[in-house]
């Protein structure tokens, strides 16, 4: 899975997420993170068409809504999903949240379409520990991914070292915690001494803690800044000066709220 991708959360469907998808593809994007909650899975399968690359080069996500949850419910959702995109498979399906009393027959479900091969990953998003303890005793399968809201204000320690040690890669959603991290000093600093943004240091931090990030922009220029991340590397100093900033401060839903 490409360490960084395109999210597309509150993008609207048509050509506002088809503008953006083609334009992150055309400018090396890889890595599409969508969701049929997000209801713009449609345009993502255009945008991709329209971008010219094949469907094989390309890592598509997305994930079952809650009120789509239980073992059949998934399946279905699942093949709607892939009408949507207009595609025969997808690269990653992940549980959106964690709704308690569905999310093991969720997960059973994304184990037959793993064995199935109609995806080639499955993973779960917004698990706390305990959500992964209990939904690792009875799986056949290990969650491969789960995407959490991760930013310098909610740096996860507990979760992450969790996940590093069960082999659970760490996915970051909200990774620029939605435009709310630009007025940081801390971060201006580091980003004049690199001559870089804000944005792209969080992402670079990202990808140097080994967490895979997917942040979302519209804008041309937005998108390809957040992709300049390749040609810098922060020191040691850096890196904890940005771990530092943690605040467990969390600007989504607390996942124990779907419990
Ligand atoms: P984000 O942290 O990626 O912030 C996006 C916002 O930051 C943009 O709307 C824009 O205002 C601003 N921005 C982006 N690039 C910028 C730049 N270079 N300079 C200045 N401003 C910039 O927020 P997000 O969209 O919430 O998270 C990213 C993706 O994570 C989503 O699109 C979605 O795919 C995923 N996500 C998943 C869940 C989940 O429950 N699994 C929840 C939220 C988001």
């Amino acid at each position: 899975m490409p360490w960084f991708g395109l999210g597309v959360y509150k993008v609207e469907d048509g050509d506002t997420v088809i503008n953006a998808v083609r334009t992150a593809i055309q400018n090396g994007y890889r890595s599409i993170d969508t969701a049929s909650f997000y209801d713009n899975e449609k345009g993502v399968g255009e945008g991709i068409r329209q971008a010219g690359v094949p469907r094989e080069e390309l890592f598509l996500t997305s994930k079952v809504w809650n009120t789509q949850q239980g073992y059949e419910e998934t399946l279905q959702a699942f093949s709607e999903s892939l009408e949507k995109i207009g595609t025969d498979y997808l690269d990653l399906y992940l549980i959106h949240w964690p709704v308690k009393g569905k999310y093991k027959d969720t997960w059973r479900a994304l184990e037959k379409l793993y064995k199935d091969k109609q995806v080639r990953a499955i993973g779960v998003s917004n698990f706390h520990i305990h959500h992964l303890q209990d939904l690792m005793k009875d799986a056949e399968i290990k969650p491969m991914i789960n995407q959490v809201e991760y930013h310098p204000h909610l740096t996860q320690v507990e979760l992450k070292a969790f996940c590093e040690k069960e082999n659970i890669q760490l996915e970051a959603w909200s990774p620029l915690k939605r435009g709310r991290l630009f007025d940081n000093e801390i971060l201006a600093e580091i980003a004049n001494k690199y001559g870089k943004s804000i944005a792209q240091v969080i992402l670079r931090w990202d990808l140097q803690n080994k967490v895979i990030t997917i942040p979302k922009s519209v804008h041309e220029n937005r998108i390809i800044e957040n992709a300049d991340i390749f040609d810098f590397a922060l020191t040691d100093a850096d890196m904890a000066a940005i771990n530092a900033l943690n605040r467990n401060d969390r600007s989504g839903t607390n996942p124990d709220s779907y419990d």
